[in-house]
């Protein structure tokens, strides 16, 4: 039974912990329903340090636009984002290609691209029409504690510790998440031994809004289409290279792409400032405690290489809207174990199918073992040649397979 709290300003049905992409996404599922929410964020929303909206662009998959329209966001930056209409994977040195068309799959796009900053700006602006939702920001999470009828954290805000609390945590608070350490939750966790250099170039030939994902004995190279014949990067080097990499001109830059992504795009002569993502990847043992649950990259941190991460948690926030209010319209206790296993139970068999997938690539397509190179190449042109193969391949890329949430089939809760 969900028995109200007091109900002073501190003290709240849901407080979510991190505002960034996953944590405001989720604030605005849960815009407009009769519960209070709170949002706690470390860094000003609009400020060039916030390190969710950062110079980064990001793949959409066809389901997460279906969970953004749900949630009226995609309205707010659709002008800004280019489309996917091909895809397009090789393998450097060998012969397998896979080709995936948005018009076999008989849909518009297979996905779209957008600057992190421009969803950032999109989350900002809806996260504050909404009265039911405060945004405390900036402000960082120091302790929590779990009681049996509430949750409690303090917080610090202008120096000042402030105690809030409420009946349900949402951990939105990323990789290294502050939650997880607090509830000493342990995780599987590996590094890849990779960095992702993430820049945008400019090809010399038009990208005709197709993505490129080429693989290389140092990792992939991913070039993903934007406005103005501008292409996003992400350059996966090998972690003894990065410095050398980060430390080259821009012509020594470019040409050092060149020689990785070949000249399908007649090479490239302009590129950005260049940011180093570390690669990792991560799963928390625990997604739930009574009165917490995590979501997003606090939940599972995945590699790049099939753009999955935010679509991945996007998806979390679409099941835990869904089930968080269904449970509340029938007046239960939004933070018992019985609500959030619910959740778990849902979200769980497309996590890991997504962390086996990302893992397994990024393995596979890292290695030049020879007989591993050719059962590989041989893989993607069986893929390009097999069409059921193809079309299941092109919708787990849109995010449109297994039980999807009502969001996530663009259906209100
Ligand atoms: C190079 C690269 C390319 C990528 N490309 C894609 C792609 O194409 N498609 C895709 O789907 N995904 C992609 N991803 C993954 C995607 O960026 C992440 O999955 C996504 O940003 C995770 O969002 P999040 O909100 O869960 O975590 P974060 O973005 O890490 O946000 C966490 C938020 O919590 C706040 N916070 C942290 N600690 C505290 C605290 N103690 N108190 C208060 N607030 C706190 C932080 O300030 C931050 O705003 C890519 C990732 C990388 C590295």
């Amino acid at each position: 039974m969900n028995t109200p709290l007091d109900t002073d300003a501190d003290n709240f049905d849901v407080l979510i912990v991190g505002g960034g992409m996953v944590g405001a996404s989720m604030a605005c599922a849960l815009g407009k329903q009769n519960l209070s929410v709170g949002v706690i964020e470390a860094f000003p929303l609009r400020s060039h340090s916030q390190p969710s909206y950062d110079a980064r662009s990001i793949a959409l998959a066809y389901g997460s636009r279906r969970i953004l329209e749900g949630l009226a966001i995609w309205d707010l930056f659709k002008s800004d984002i280019s489309a996917i209409k091909k895809i397009h994977i090789s393998d450097q040195g060998h012969f397998g290609v896979t080709r995936l068309d948005s018009q076999q799959v008989g849909v518009n796009a297979l996905g779209y691209v957008v600057e992190n900053r421009v969803i950032g700006s999109a989350l900002n602006e809806k996260l504050r029409q909404f009265e039911n939702i405060q945004l405390i920001c900036p402000a960082k999470l120091i302790d929590l504690f779990i009681n049996e009828n509430f949750a409690s954290i303090t917080i610090e805000q202008d120096q000042q510790k402030r105690t809030l609390k409420s009946k349900l945590i949402i951990a939105a608070d990323g990789a290294n998440s502050a939650v997880r350490k607090q509830l000493a939750i342990d995780c599987h966790h590996w590094e890849y031994g990779q960095t992702a250099i993430i820049s945008t170039v400019s090809p010399r030939k038009p990208h005709h809004n197709i993505a490129y994902e080429r693989f290389t004995s140092s990792g992939p190279v991913a070039l993903l289409p934007l406005s103005e014949n501008r292409c996003s990067l992400v350059l996966t080097v090998r972690d003894e290279n990065k410095e050398e990499i980060l430390a080259l001109n821009d012509a020594q830059f470019l040409s050092h792409l060149e020689q990785r992504f070949g000249y399908r795009l007649g090479g490239f002569h302009k590129t950005a400032k260049r940011s180093a993502y570390p690669l990792t990847m991560m799963r928390a043992k625990e997604h739930i405690r009574k009165r917490v649950v995590f979501i997003g990259n606090a939940a599972h941190t995945v590699h790049p290489i099939a753009g999955q991460g935010f679509n991945l948690g996007i998806r979390d926030v679409s099941q835990l809207a869904e089930t968080l209010i269904l449970n509340h319209r029938a007046h239960k206790d939004l933070g018992c174990l019985g609500v959030l296993k619910q959740y778990e139970k849902r979200r769980k068999p497309d996590q890991i199918k997504v962390a086996a997938i990302t893992d397994t690539l990024a393995r596979i397509f890292s290695n030049e073992f020879a007989p591993l190179a050719h059962a590989r190449s041989s893989g993607l042109f069986l893929a390009d040649i097999i069409p059921p193969l193809k079309h299941q391949i092109a919708r787990q890329a849109m995010g449109v397979t297994g039980r999807l949430p009502r969001l996530s089939r663009g259906l209100s809760i």
